[in-house]
């Protein structure tokens, strides 16, 4: 039996309707088992209508302030308030299009365990990154920023979603062994402060995942499940994928 519950959360990012939340609410709830955690990040504004379908929501950032003048951001307290379980955060995305420095991802980490959201730290390296080979310097980096700030028993109550940058949303994943070196790496690291913690701790792998090459991914002993981006907007891929996680 896995140690850990396999999970597998699709991030729609820009994309997605209540059409798309209607048809993939139902095809999940039609295949939700007690085996796996199947999360979807829709945007926000479609965050209560995933809510209300019974799937397990999250939503895909969080402003690190409390409630104030911050136009166009959204506060943690209300994400929660609205039903949501869990939050992105350090997407790559968000820190190379909207500059979020380690430090400012950091502070939205703390600010959704503040009031009570789970925090899905992703981490990777750029292509540049891995060719140098910094791979594990980036994402030791990354994970610092966490233990640093808040200790690494904050690492308790999240998740982290290993995703080679080069691999999101560009059809190249990283083979199973690299995406399980990367992943042993992140867990021994934090096994070097924790045991137990790091032995309870689910990572994800993100980058291009699709329901051709779910289950050799999710095989590996390291990798819990998968951040899916493209292939969540598809329910018959994305149902392939949650069942290929079991
Ligand atoms: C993502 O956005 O986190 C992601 C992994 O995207 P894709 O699956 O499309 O590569």
């Amino acid at each position: 039996m896995a140690i850990r519950k396999p999970m597998v959360a699709g991030n729609w990012k820009m994309n997605g309707s209540l059409e798309l939340i209607k048809e993939m609410s139902g095809a999940i709830n039609n295949v939700k088992s007690k085996e796996i955690d199947i999360v979807l990040f829709p945007p926000f504004p479609l965050v209560s209508s995933m809510v209300l379908t019974g799937v397990c929501t999250g939503a895909q950032t969080v402003s690190e302030n409390e409630p104030g003048a911050f136009t166009g951001e959204v506060d943690a307290k209300l994400i929660k308030d609205l039903g949501a379980k869990y939050v992105l955060v350090g997407h790559s995305e968000r820190r190379s299009i909207y500059n979020e420095s380690n430090t400012k991802v950091a502070e939205k980490f703390a600010r959704a365990q503040n009031v009570g959201l789970i925090p899905i730290l992703c981490v990777g390296e750029s292509e540049t990154e891995q060719e140098n080979g910094k791979t594990e310097l980036v994402v030791s980096t990354q994970i610092d920023a966490i233990i640093n700030k808040l200790g690494v028993a904050a690492l308790k109550d999240s998740v982290i979603a290993y995703e080679p940058v080069w691999a999101i949303g560009t059809g190249k994943t990283a083979s199973p062994e690299q995406a399980q070196n990367v992943h042993k790496f992140i867990r021994d690291k934090i096994a070097s402060l924790d045991g137990n913690l790091a032995q309870g701790l689910t990572i994800l792998y993100g980058g291009s995942v699709n329901e051709k090459n779910s289950e050799l991914l999710f095989a590996q002993t390291d990798i819990d499940g998968g951040l899916i981006g493209g292939a969540s907007l598809k329910a018959d891929s994305f149902i392939a994928i949650c069942k290929s996680a079991e």
